[in-house]
């Protein structure tokens, strides 16, 4: 039940909301003009809210009241009313939404300011255009604000919320017979053109153009509407503009970008829907919003359910932003009932279909663009093939490596690097590792250069977490190249084999006492040319674990290879006469701890580099030593 306030109450903002009005009301933020655009929104949202409840209930205050928006500025007094007929709110509603609860939008707001601290202006702008900070922003202009409404539930009683934003809000009893929300602004003196009628139809055009209630602007003692309104996505592709689509866009996310692709299309079977989607132009527009935040707007037969709907896509393409609207879907339903129609299931499955062979289509037919795709989103398609390999067999072919055989910014598809194999090459080689620069001079390649056989580079880190869900491709299994049991393609050529020296022999042996645990052996290798070493997998170990977690942050230990030692080498050579002439020399020891230490830095399983230095330092006074 709603209490009845008699008397008008006094109380202060929550401390989280203070410090948002006073950023707010101190901010030199130019485009003050998105306070309306936020105003309309909230504005818009409890006219949904109120269209979803009346479905549900007979009991509403002024069912017939036309669902709208209206704007009414008076220059002469400094002020503007937004008036809606949208669900309204009761006294305590008003001391709950408008001051008290700790609001997660502002939360954030102020946390991301205080990370920015010292950010240039460019960047705290697209902050608050970002976040937009709602009802409040109204302080950025306003010198008093009143809000006046009156519920949709015939027991509430209408009510009044009034504020200069300084740090209190008085609520108290109205008069207000009419469904909905008015919020009459008194404009600080520098604010006095959002008073203006033609300022006023400005930023509608812009900011609130497709808002789907009608937005009256009262010009010359007539309402005008001032939106188009329009369902773009009902509309028929070939009739839409390519600038609307952009404005859409923009209006939707609040990027103040162009989106990098836009897709639109109906479907009718098995299911009937509208969609037009998005692929933003970069990965971190929303960078300031939480990851959670994201979901396609859906609409069942043009009444919104839900802004953030999820379930449309799965969670690997949630970069992709839009509309999708259904004839198909059941109305008078909660959000939670509405995820739980097989409809839902139909038509995600649709999307993503269309999302697939959308990308399909550009990466054949606009490489540019893709190559602008994959940079911002590639991570994303691996992460689809980590988490769901069933769904995703045709991401495969969306994949690009840079390998042995690009150069530059160029990668290579799985595809053409399967036709560039010669005939005896059953599978495909791969390298991991932090960076192309360094992978390319991992000693494991040396073999492959020589005999001519292409290496994928995985330097991305989510390449890791890919090759959880990609083992083969095209009947050819995934070979990582340190893997020490791999079985390479004859190449014709014998490999000659070296009389097997004693000096070496007893090297292996006693590189193997010093490192003890923490190698699985140590052993001649047969691939290595002119390189001293390399570490290699034993059978079944693997490195890809270790990585991803490390990447997750968390403390591993490094995984204990299999160290091969190149006869042919001069470096190892030395060694072995070194330890011929005296096994209790005590500089050996440290050679051999820096030849390994060497080997984990290539690999980029070095826990700690900067440990090195005393040893090289040490190394470099021997030397100095002994030259001087
Ligand atoms: P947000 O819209 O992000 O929730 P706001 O600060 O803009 O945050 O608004 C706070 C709350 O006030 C809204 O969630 C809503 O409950 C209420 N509200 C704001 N404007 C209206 C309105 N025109 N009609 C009904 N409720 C409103």
């Amino acid at each position: 039940m709603t209490e009845t306030l008699a008397q008008p109450q006094r109380s202060e903002f929550k401390a989280e909301i203070r410090q948002v009005l006073d950023i707010l009301v101190h901010s030199l933020y130019t485009e003050k003009e998105i306070f309306l655009r936020e105003l309309i929104s909230n504005a818009s949202d409890a006219l949904n809210r109120f269209k979803l409840e009346s479905l549900k209930s007979q009991a509403v205050v002024d069912r017939g009241a036309e669902l709208g928006i209206w704007l009414e500025g008076d220059p002469e007094a400094r002020t503007l009313t937004v008036r809606d007929t949208g669900i309204g709110l009761s006294a305590e509603e008003m001391q709950t939404y408008l001051g008290t609860i700790a609001h997660s939008g502002a939360k954030r707001f102020i946390e991301t300011l205080k990370e920015l601290n010292g950010g240039d202006t460019q960047t705290t702008r697209d902050v608050i255009g970002q976040f937009g900070v709602g009802f409040y922003s109204v302080f950025m202009v306003a010198d008093e604000v009143t809000v006046t409404s009156r519920s949709h539930d015939p027991a509430a009683e209408a009510a009044y919320w009034r504020s200069d934003g300084q740090g209190s809000y008085e609520v108290g009893p109205a008069v207000k017979a009419e469904r909905g929300t008015t919020i009459e602004i008194k404009f600080k003196e520098d604010a006095k053109e959002f008073a203006e009628t033609y300022r006023l139809r400005g930023i509608v055009k812009e900011h609130s153009d497709f808002i789907a209630f009608p937005i009256y602007l009262k010009e010359d003692g007539d309402w005008k509407q001032a939106n188009a309104r329009t369902a773009l996505w009902r509309e028929s592709p070939r009739d839409v503009e390519a600038d609307k689509y952009k404005t859409f866009y923009q209006q939707l996310t609040l990027d103040f970008q162009d989106p990098l692709h836009t897709l639109h299309f109906t479907a009718d079977m098995p299911i009937q829907f509208y969609a037009l989607l998005y692929i933003p132009s970069r990965r971190d527009y929303k960078l300031f919003r939480s990851a959670d935040d994201y979901g396609l707007k859906l609409y069942a037969r043009k009444v919104l359910i839900d802004g953030t709907f999820r379930d449309l896509l799965p969670p690997y393409l949630r970069f992709i932003e839009g509309v999708v609207d259904s004839e198909d879907l059941p109305l008078n339903v909660s959000r939670e009932m509405v995820q739980a129609t097989p409809a839902v299931g139909r038509i995600r499955k649709a999307v993503v279909g269309r999302v697939t062979s959308e990308l399909e289509r550009m990466a054949a037919d606009e490489p540019d663009s893709y190559r602008t795709f994959y940079r911002e989103f590639g991570s994303f398609l691996k992460e689809g093939i980590a988490s769901d390999r069933d769904n995703t067999e045709r991401f495969l072919d969306l994949l690009r490596f840079p390998s042995s055989r690009t150069e530059g910014e160029d990668m290579t598809s799985l595809r053409e690097y399967v036709a560039r194999t010669n005939p005896e090459q059953k599978d495909i080689y791969y390298v991991l590792g932090d960076d192309v620069e360094v992978v390319a001079r991992s000693s494991h390649l040396e073999y492959f250069r020589e005999h001519d056989l292409e290496v994928l580079y995985l330097t991305d880190p989510m390449d890791t977490f890919m090759l959880m869900g990609l083992t083969d491709y095209d009947g050819r299994l995934l070979k990582n190249i340190d893997d020490a049991e791999l079985e390479l393609p004859a190449t014709g050529e014998a490999e000659l084999e070296l009389p097997k020296d004693e000096a070496f022999i007893s090297l292996t042996a006693f590189v193997k006492q010093v490192l003890g645990d923490r190698v699985e052996d140590v052993r001649e290798s047969k691939v290595l040319k002119g390189g001293a070493a390399r570490l290699v997998n034993p059978v079944g170990g693997t490195s890809s674990f270790f990585r991803a977690q490390r990447l997750m942050g968390r403390d591993v230990e490094v995984p204990k290879k299999i160290l091969e030692l190149n006869p042919k080498s001069d470096l190892v050579k030395r060694l072995g006469e070194r330890l011929k002439a005296n096994d209790k020399d005590p500089l050996l020891l440290v050679l051999i701890e820096q030849l390994f230490e060497n080997e984990l830095l290539a690999e980029g399983l070095h826990p700690n580099p900067a440990e090195m230095i005393p040893r090289l330092q040490q190394l470099m006074m021997e030397v100095v030593k002994v030259t001087s």
